[in-house]
């Protein structure tokens, strides 16, 4: 019988350049693409197309999908294989829900080396929340420094605040009884500077803008963007991601 199609003769590679194209789209894409032929059901199935599937915000997911065995089988397979952004959440469930500290924290820096900003900004958080709290007994300055080098970074890209409402999207997908809430206070400052002359004045100016205006996400256009001291603004920000947990 004669062959209607040459595409089964395609090299591999043009195989999972098609299946990378079609998987950066949508899950729904992919699982098109995969019905239509037995190459294309191999290739899909590929841990290089998985880890580069298109996956939904948390607001957006069809929980039907999880429900499904298949649909589960589907995303355990993917955060098996580390698909960066659903590493992402799953750290944010370890960490804040299940309280598993390491496994969350490992995960979290997974999908941060990974490219996933709104992880770094997590990252950062974290490290920079921890120092705070530990200042009285030790300045841990290597965690310290990274965790406000992450935070100037994300600060310069203007990436602040997308990374919040992502993390906030996650968050807020969540139990409120079951999560671990951050706190801070006055005393516990990443600025520890007593010549600095913004320094424990950040919870006022916090106040002063969500009170006065009405937003705490936003970062741009008021906030402590004008306060020249980058350890006040990472206390600011430190304050806004606590809130974020509200
Ligand atoms: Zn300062």
């Amino acid at each position: 019988m004669e062959r209607l199609s040459t595409a089964f003769e395609l090299p591999r590679d043009i195989w999972l350049a098609i299946a990378i194209k079609v998987t950066r789209n949508s899950i729904a894409d992919l699982y098109k693409f995969c019905m239509t032929c037995c190459v294309a059901r191999d290739v899909g199935d590929e841990d290089t197309v998985l880890r580069m599937v298109a996956i939904p915000p948390p607001h957006e997911m069809n929980w039907l999908w999880i429900r499904d065995p298949v649909g589960r089988r589907f995303f355990e397979r993917c955060i098996g294989i580390g698909h960066p952004e659903l590493l992402f959440r799953e750290a944010l469930r370890e960490l804040y829900i299940r309280h598993n500290h390491a496994i969350g924290w490992e995960m979290l820096q997974n999908a941060a080396s990974n490219g996933v900003d709104a992880a770094k900004y997590a990252l950062s958080m974290e490290l920079l929340y921890t120092v705070s709290m530990m200042l009285m007994l030790r300045d841990d300055f290597e965690s310290k420094n990274k965790g406000l080098q992450t935070f100037h970074v994300l600060e310069a890209a203007g990436a602040l605040t997308i990374c919040k409402l992502v993390f906030h999207d996650v968050i807020q997908g969540t139990w409120t009884h079951m999560r671990r809430l951050p706190m801070v206070n006055a005393e516990n400052l990443v600025c520890s500077s007593h010549a600095c002359p913004s320094r424990g004045n950040m919870g006022a100016i916090y106040r002063s803008q969500r009170y006065g205006r009405g937003w705490d996400l936003n970062d741009g256009d008021g906030g402590a963007a004008h306060i020249p001291c980058v350890h006040c603004r990472a206390d600011y920000e430190l304050i806004l991601f606590v809130h974020l947990f509200d």
